[in-house]
């Protein structure tokens, strides 16, 4: 997996404050995109243990409580899906409690199994590509209005796609 950069603290993608971590690569090149540096594969620098330990010892640096954020590029790619799901569950076995935010151009429906997998590990899913035509920048967390902030806990108990309530 390739990432883009990593962000100690974000106020713009969560709920309070968290740790933003943006993947390399995307396939979608969604029309108006405000992030086009990510699109390269070959971009930004290859995700490393050391990286991974950075983001474990770091996010409640400074006694800050963080969550963590991964967006994109595309985490959810092919190049990215099993690093993101690695990082997701080594983070979550250190943090239990502790949410993560994924932003995707996929749409739920859709995902493959490899993709289904991050599921296990994830809190809140924010899916669909971004849409020019529908761009809303008052909403929360997203971008344009296709796009879902999916409570990903409630989604899998209920077996019906839950939006976030707060959202
Ligand atoms: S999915 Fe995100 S990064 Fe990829 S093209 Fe669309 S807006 Fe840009």
């Amino acid at each position: 997996m390739r990432f883009s950069k990593i962000k100690d603290n974000d106020i713009a993608n969560g709920l309070g404050i968290t740790m933003s971590f943006w993947t390399q690569g995307c396939p979608h090149h969604c029309k108006g995109c405000f992030n086009k540096e990510t699109w390269d594969y070959n971009g930004g620098k290859e995700f490393t243990k050391d990286d991974l330990e950075y983001i474990i010892a770091n996010i409640n640096k400074n006694n800050i409580k963080r969550d963590l954020s991964i967006l994109g590029g595309e985490p959810l790619c092919i190049q990215n899906v099993k690093g993101v799901i690695e990082l997701c569950k080594e983070f979550k076995s250190y943090y239990p409690n502790k949410k993560i935010y994924l932003w995707t151009g996929y749409t739920l429906e859709n995902f493959n199994d490899i993709q289904k997998e991050v599921l296990k590990y994830i809190d809140i899913l924010i899916d669909g590509k971004f849409e020019e035509e529908n761009k809303n920048l008052s909403i929360m967390l997203r971008g344009s209005s296709n796009q879902r902030v999916i409570d990903v806990k409630k989604t899998l108990r209920e077996e019906n796609i839950a939006l976030h309530e707060v959202c």
